[in-house]
């Protein structure tokens, strides 16, 4: 049911939201090349935020999708910064498309592709501009052309994918965001919203392998 799946919402937050902290030093650190360094900081704001608001959802008997969605405009409003508003925005379009559905690959894969084109829409970037939309897009196509029916399966390949991508933007020159006019500098690091991205992709498919 969707109180069962918003249970598991809650969780796969909970251990973003400790791989976040974990990581938080390193996505500071390669934030700091060529943008303005905060951008380990500002993800673990918006995903405690995120966490919080999920579990006041959650035990006011909210369903997954808003519970989801509600995860979102937490972390819109707490994180800052431009990877905030993104991450905020596509949280609840993906809830609202998830809504009052329990959990399958089909589901999944909608409530991705919404999230992906509402970061597309509200961030204007383009594959290859050096922003999180380089993991993001391999990640979507990889789930929206997954051959299997395991949502397991098909969201541990396309969190492959996205890790790849998010490890090749190094070669990338910046053409959005702050990084913009330190662009040469950033070449040789990749993004730090893609290698967060993947980041996070990586530990809900770890938490969905159980
Ligand atoms: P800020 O740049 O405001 O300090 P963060 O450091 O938290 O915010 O996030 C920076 C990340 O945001 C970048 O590495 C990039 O992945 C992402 N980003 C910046 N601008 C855009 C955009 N227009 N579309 C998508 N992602 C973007
Ligand atoms: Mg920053
Ligand atoms: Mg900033």
């Amino acid at each position: 049911s969707s109180r069962r799946l918003a249970e598991h919402v809650v969780a796969a937050l909970r251990r973003v939201e400790t791989a976040v902290r974990d990581a938080e030093d390193e996505l500071g650190a390669i934030d700091t090349v060529a943008g303005d360094g905060d951008h380990g900081r500002g993800m673990v704001r918006g995903v405690s935020a995120a966490v919080e608001a999920a579990e006041r959802a959650q035990l006011a008997g909210a369903g997954a999708g808003d519970c989801l969605a509600a995860a979102g405009d937490g972390w819109a409003d707490r994180a800052g910064g431009t990877s905030g508003v993104l991450w905020g925005a596509g949280l609840r379009a993906a809830g609202e498309v998830l809504g009052e559905h329990a959990g399958d690959a089909e589901i999944a894969a909608k409530a991705v592709d919404a999230l992906a084109t509402r970061i597309r829409e509200l961030g204007g970037a383009e594959v290859g501009d050096k922003t999180l939309v380089d993991a993001l897009e391999p990640f979507r196509a990889a789930l929206l052309s997954a051959t299997t029916s395991s949502l397991v399966e098909a969201w541990g390949e396309a969190a492959t994918a996205a890790d790849r991508a998010a490890r090749d933007s190094a070669r990338l020159v910046p053409r959005k965001g702050r990084a913009r006019p330190l662009a040469e500098r950033s070449v040789g690091t990749p993004d730090p919203g893609a290698v967060s991205f993947a980041l996070i992709t990586k530990v809900i498919g770890d938490y969905l392998t159980g």
